[in-house]
């Protein structure tokens, strides 16, 4: 499909003349052949693929393997236990270029991130024991269990318990949207140690546990699919008595809670990155449909009607990039970057539904077409102004900890 003609070239990434003398742009051109490798692996999984396994609501297996094989899962993994060690800008660039190509990171794409917290608060036995491991593709570490049904986002009131015995943890209780957990070998799971009347502060008591699925299930751990909108292997994940190894905690127990807040950047900007991808990917569809479908003898893109709706989208994209590039070069650089990554996700989550929106009213009734892919795609980037996290919440953080209005809740 030939480029939209509008300064953006969208073969070779994300390069405009109108940023291309940045500094910042200069890092963005040293990514093109990773982006050209991820294009290149996404070109084997076309339209029909992604198609056949919406209807069986199936995972995309061959796709995840891939990936893996190709080391792109890896990215944030340190060279010395195997991984790529790329920064977060070339993650940040990964994910959004499988998006770009019309595939759905969603399927893995917390591979990348949740081992963040095993890197920065595990032992040295357990990273070595695991993150090789992962790296090398022969554990996937994709289930995350934090969100429970009756606590929701209010995480510090999670219900689910875990009480020492011995050598072991006893783990009781329930997760909700507990994504790939039937895809996953390894949970990272977060459960209340201490009693919330016992502890000293209100973030204390909860602690993190590296969980082996493998062992779990059937022992304890029961997991049930739940049909979504959209073919996204969620879960419900039940514990019944479940014993966990104590040497699976990771950190020190009763500190979870901020174990788990320090890996929410990277999944924050990690999936700003994908809305980026998805929004290109409307952009671009919406471009070539408008320039070649042709109504009252003119292409309908002659209207501005249509073209309006197209531009605006393409510049709130735009916008949401540079402060996904911003929150990535904070994080890699070791600084605070809560405030970049909590508005990177939430314009980038603004931009991909919006365009989203743009591209099913570009394309009329071809829009619903499922042939088209526009009616799947917009069905999975919905997703985004609700979880990780939702539009709300980002706003609460933002008034809170940036304007320094009075906590809400
Ligand atoms: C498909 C899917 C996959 C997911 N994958 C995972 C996963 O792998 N692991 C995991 O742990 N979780 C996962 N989640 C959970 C996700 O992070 C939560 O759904 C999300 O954080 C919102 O929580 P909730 O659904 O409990 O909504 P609730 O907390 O019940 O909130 C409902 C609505 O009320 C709003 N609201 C709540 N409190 C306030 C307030 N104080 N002020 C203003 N508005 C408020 C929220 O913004 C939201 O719009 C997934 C969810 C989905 C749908």
């Amino acid at each position: 499909m030939a480029a939209p003609n509008c300064g953006y070239d969208y073969e070779s990434g994300c390069k405009s003349e109108m940023t291309a003398n940045t500094p910042r742009d200069f890092a963005q051109e040293d990514l093109a052949p990773i982006r050209e490798s991820v294009r290149a692996l996404c070109a084997d999984f076309p339209g029909e693929y992604w198609r056949r396994l919406d209807r069986e609501r199936a995972y995309p297996e061959e796709f995840v393997t891939a990936l893996t094989k190709a080391g792109f899962l890896a990215a944030l993994i340190p060279e010395e236990y195997g991984g790529s060690g790329l920064t977060m800008t070339a993650a940040a660039a990964i994910m959004e270029e499988i998006q770009a190509s019309g595939c759905n990171g969603a399927a893995c794409h917390a591979q990348m991130y949740t081992m963040g917290t095993l890197l920065r608060h595990g032992s040295a036995e357990q990273k070595k024991r695991y993150l090789p491991a992962i790296a090398r593709g022969e554990l996937r570490l994709q289930a995350f269990g934090v969100t429970e049904p009756t606590s929701g986002t209010d995480t510090l009131s999670l219900r689910t318990t875990a009480m020492r015995d011995g050598d072991h943890y006893i783990v009781n209780g329930q997760k909700i949207w507990t994504s790939r957990a039937e895809h996953s070998d390894l949970m990272l799971l977060l459960a209340r140690t201490t009693p919330r009347e016992q502890t000293t502060s209100r973030t204390a008591g909860l602690t993190v546990f590296l969980v082996d699925m493998r062992a779990a299930r059937g022992n304890g751990l029961t997991i049930r699919p739940i049909r979504t909108m959209m073919n996204h292997a969620t879960t419900e994940v039940f514990f019944e008595n479940l014993r966990v190894p104590a040497d699976g905690v990771i950190g020190r127990e009763g500190e979870g809670f901020r174990y788990i807040l320090s890996g929410m950047n990277a999944e924050r900007i990690l999936i700003a990155a994908e809305c980026i991808g998805d929004a290109k990917w409307f952009i671009e569809k919406a471009t070539a449909y408008a320039g070649e479908r042709v109504v009252f003898g003119r292409p309908i893109g002659q209207n501005q009607g249509i073209q309006f709706p197209i531009a605006r989208a393409y510049i709130g994209m735009r916008a949401a990039e540079l402060m996904v590039r911003e929150a990535a070069a904070l994080y890699e650089a070791g600084r605070d970057c809560g405030a970049e990554a909590n508005m990177a996700k939430h314009l980038a989550a603004e931009a991909s539904w919006a365009a989203a929106d743009m591209c099913v009213q570009t394309h009329g009734g071809f829009g619903f077409a499922e042939e088209f892919d526009i009616e799947r795609k917009f069905r999975e980037t919905r997703l985004y102004t609700v979880a990780p996290i939702s539009t709300n919440l980002v706003l609460s953080y933002i008034a809170e900890h940036v304007l320094g209005l009075p906590r809400s809740y």
